[in-house]
């Protein structure tokens, strides 16, 4: 089985419970993937100096937000890790020099867990996750998604779990059928062009060639998920568009790379 690479937007936490367009599209592509050996999570909640990678038998769901419903708190997503898929990730990191120290303890955080309950919610794949270097950009991060491209011929679904858009400073509070702000909606709308038209330099370098990147992004974390999946699967991009959440939470999603089943 080759599967594509993906990255999704994963929104707010609350999405953990919400039941709605995002959240069945959601399940609507694990439909359509089928059910990977295993799943290697890259997502913006974890961010090291150095790459690092879960090890652990069973994941424990982490909380890593504050001021949620406390139902949210009661959430579990706790699928059995991957030791076997981190040492094959290891292998290929350390080829390019990037091979990640172990984290034994850690478990997913809920830029993994939020998505994935609607995708897998029985959490019976092995998960393991990598970790993001948010102060390294884009171009660090293709190349380890470049590394990683072989796991996607291993059964292995290779997903990033960040933000197309993303500026919790300019949330707007009207509800979730806010429309996006401009800026938003014209950096969206650019990443969709260049990914679509696989013009994977203008993208590395969005940075300098996107509209308004620094509002888009007041920080990074939540992109680089984003070329660790484009470095995986590479050109066909698909666009999962799901428009936004609150005005400045970009939702869109992408499948890089042939696949069959
Ligand atoms: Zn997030």
């Amino acid at each position: 089985m080759t599967l594509p690479a993906v990255f999704l937007s994963h929104g707010a936490p609350t999405l953990a419970t919400a039941n709605n367009v995002f959240t069945h599209a959601w399940s609507e592509l694990a439909v359509v993937l089928g059910r990977p050996a295993a799943i290697l999570v890259v997502s913006a909640h974890w961010d090291t100096p150095f790459t690092a990678i879960t090890t652990a038998e069973r994941l424990g769901t982490i909380h890593d937000f504050a001021g949620f419903p406390e139902a949210l708190y009661r959430v579990r997503y706790e699928p059995p890790g991957a030791p076997a898929l981190a040492r094959r990730v290891q292998e290929l990191l350390v080829g390019i020099g990037q091979g990640p120290s172990v984290d034994p303890d850690r478990g997913i955080d809920h830029g993994g867990w939020v998505p994935l309950r609607w995708m897998y919610p029985d959490a019976d794949i092995p998960v393991a996750q990598l970790s993001v270097q948010s102060e390294l950009g884009a171009r660090h991060h293709l190349e380890i998604g470049r590394a990683l491209a072989p796991l996607r011929e291993e059964g292995v679904l290779v997903l990033g779990s960040g933000g197309i858009v993303h500026n919790l400073g300019e949330l707007d509070w009207s509800g979730e059928a806010a429309a996006p702000f401009p800026w938003a909606a014209a950096f969206n709308e650019w990443m969709a062009a260049k990914a679509e038209a696989g013009a994977v330099e203008d993208l590395v370098a969005y940075r300098e060639k996107a509209p308004q990147p620094a509002r888009a992004h007041p920080t990074e974390e939540h992109l680089v998920p984003f070329f660790v999946a484009l470095g995986a699967g590479g050109a066909p991009a698909r666009r999962l568009a799901l428009g936004f959440d609150m005005g400045s939470l970009g939702m869109d999603g992408y499948a890089f790379g042939e696949w069959r089943g």
